[in-house]
């Protein structure tokens, strides 16, 4: 006696599974930011967004002790009813002088932070204009805000033009979404260009920098590495490079105003917890000291594009292209074999047919291990 929510989920399980579409959960421990346990295996990780291996330093995790002790392990409420912590506010300065921006919001997590901020902005009335290889959240807060939605083609300058002329008249306000870094690919978006469209049409820009803090821009973000360009709305987060939780955005003082007044994913939940406000801090802190860790990443991901003679890396993050789902989760079991963790990215993460091996560089790779790795991967795919 199967119930029909039951016999639903099989079915639905079922049809992923025949086209290698299933995801499943496997238990990883994480040793030090590179080595993982996984499947009884010990692994060497490519694939953790622990871009500065901060999520295991031993400063980062003495100050998250620390706020433990001082703060408890809980906001206790929302942000706007007790859960407004001092680390909150101090990592928000922190935050706006970085990127150079008048205030600062800090959210729960990314997810959370762009499902909040669009629909606070944007309404039926008006246009938004995503790039069509932009993260999940930055669509679900797109379509959560009841705006138009027009995807634009990857990096497409004419085509953003294009579509602005084609639908900016119509609208009241308009906002332009992408990544800084595009969190599958590993590419920038071309900011400069961007923002001098997003003037030409007097529309917003907001850049979603989740893969660039601590990265590129000498750890700054994406947006430092085009000094011309107007960016609105900068978010980012701390579960990428920083090697923690949570996120932020910054903008001007009234912007910030409205976001902590309205934003439904600030105001209806519980604040982010004071270790991980702490383990950010002390996460920036390591980034403003040691600019060497800071160039690191990139400069492996480099040495390991050089090595394969792929399109020269311009950030920690670079894809293998495979195309089907099954090639990829064989790829990825062929490298598990010889000890390097390297998920295979699969649709709807990707577009169909781009299934991938998204390597993620880290500054405690050891160059041995690079050269082992493009190696390998060299006679997985057989390039
Ligand atoms: C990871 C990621 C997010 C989500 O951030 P979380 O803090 O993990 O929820 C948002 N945007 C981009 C581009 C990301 O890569």
């Amino acid at each position: 006696m199967t119930d029909s929510l039951t016999a639903f989920a099989h079915d639905k399980l079922a049809g992923l599974e025949s086209r290698s579409l299933r995801r499943t959960l496997v238990p990883t421990h994480r040793f030090d930011g590179l080595w993982v346990q996984r499947g009884g295996r010990r692994l060497l990780s490519f694939s953790c967004n622990d871009y500065l291996n901060l999520s295991h330093h031993p400063a980062v995790k003495a100050a998250a002790i620390r706020a433990v002790e001082e703060h408890g392990v809980g906001a206790g409420a929302s942000r706007l009813v007790t859960g407004d912590h001092p680390l909150l506010s101090e990592l928000e300065g922190r935050l706006a002088a970085l990127k150079g921006y008048e205030a600062a919001c800090v959210f729960g997590s990314g997810y959370l932070a762009n499902s909040g901020i669009i629909p606070t902005i944007m309404g039926a009335s008006d246009l938004i204009l995503v790039d069509e290889l932009a993260h999940s959240c930055i669509w679900a807060g797109s379509q959560l805000s009841g705006a138009k939605v027009v995807a634009f083609r990857h990096n497409d300058m004419a085509d953003l033009a294009a579509k602005l002329a084609e639908h900016r008249t119509g609208a009241l306000r308009a906002l332009i979404a992408t990544d800084g870094v595009f969190s599958m690919d590993g590419d920038l978006a071309p900011l400069g260009e961007i923002s001098a469209l997003a003037q030409d049409h007097d529309a917003w820009l907001m850049v979603d920098d989740a893969h660039g803090l601590g990265v590129v821009g000498d750890g700054r973000g994406a947006a430092a590495m085009f000094p011309g360009a107007k960016v609105d709305l900068a978010m980012g987060t701390f579960s990428k490079a920083l090697g923690g939780y949570g996120a932020y955005v910054c903008a001007s003082a009234p912007v910030i105003d409205l976001l902590k007044t309205r934003a439904r994913t600030l105001v209806y939940t519980t604040g982010l917890p004071p270790a991980n406000a702490a383990a950010a801090l002390a996460a920036l802190d390591v980034i403003a000291a040691e600019p060497e860790r800071v160039a690191a990443p990139l400069a492996k991901a480099r040495r390991f594009t050089r090595a394969l003679n792929l399109p020269e890396a311009t950030s920690a993050v670079v894809p293998i292209m495979i195309g089907a789902a099954d090639a990829a989760l064989a790829a990825a079991a062929a490298l598990e074999a010889q000890g390097f963790l390297a998920i295979a990215i699969r649709p709807p993460t990707v577009p169909a047919g781009t299934a991938r091996l998204r390597l993620a560089f880290t500054a405690g790779h050891p160059d041995a291990e690079v050269d082992r790795l493009a190696a390998a991967v060299r006679s997985v795919i057989g390039a």
